[in-house]
């Protein structure tokens, strides 16, 4: 394979990751939609890094190289570090919902997977709240988009375990995945388009699904990353 073929590969699997966000099932009626509609936006980023790694030497000469091996992470982790530290509520909040799950409870809101989503999406969350209101200012929106964008690729195994997370209607998933959207929809700009009208669906259905459980799960992070009144 040549550089100039795997770049094409590359394009159109990203291509297919914007037109799966802007084509995001409108019927969704249980837990298991949900999982397949967020399956279907991550998958692709697996499959990209499985080949990537397969033909490393070939990838390293394409035009995507540089692109790909910047992590989002990086900038928003140093960001983190030398803000003023915030109180870890939103750590605590996460910590309060796998034992509570919603106030339903469940075996499975501790889980591995659970806790190694809350780990990733807790970073881009605090730099959305620290930075608030005013989010482009800390020039972070860049990187913040990327990483809303391929999260939570780090780790296939998980990644599937938490979907089938989602499809057992896990409640600690599910609010994982409320607080995914909600983060999308209040960094929101035309520069993340595509993203628009499925975080809006899966946000309302999640939010319609979750709400009236415990509000210490529920109200006081979705209050957090409200966007604020002009
Ligand atoms: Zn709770």
């Amino acid at each position: 394979m040549t550089a100039a073929n795997f770049e094409s590969i590359i394009s159109c699997a990203i291509l297919l990751v914007h037109y799966v966000w802007l084509h995001l099932e409108t019927d969704l009626n249980g837990d298991i939609d949900i999982a397949v509609c967020f399956r279907q936006t991550s998958d692709h980023f697996h499959g990209l890094k499985d080949c990537i790694i397969v033909a490393h030497d070939v990838f390293t000469h394409t035009k995507w190289a540089k692109l790909l091996l910047y992590s989002p992470r990086i900038n928003l982790e140093r960001y983190l570090i030398v803000s003023q530290p915030m109180s870890d509520k939103l750590e605590s909040i996460f910590l309060h919902c796998v034992s509570c799950g919603i106030g339903a409870g469940s075996a499975g809101n501790a889980s591995e997977n659970n806790l190694s989503a809350i780990r990733r999406l807790v970073i881009v969350l605090n730099v959305i709240c620290i930075s608030s209101p005013d989010i482009e200012s800390s020039g972070l929106l860049p990187d913040i988009y990327r990483y809303l964008f391929t999260w939570p690729t780090s780790g296939r195994i998980s990644t599937k375990g938490f979907i089938l997370q989602v499809c057992e209607g896990n409640p600690a998933s599910l609010k994982i995945l409320l607080y995914y959207y909600a983060a999308i929809l209040r960094v929101y700009t035309d520069k993340i388009w595509w993203m628009r009208d499925g975080a809006t669906k899966m946000f309302n259905k999640l939010r319609s699904k979750l709400e009236g459980h415990c509000s210490q799960c529920i109200d006081i992070p979705l209050a957090l990353l409200a966007v604020p009144e002009q």
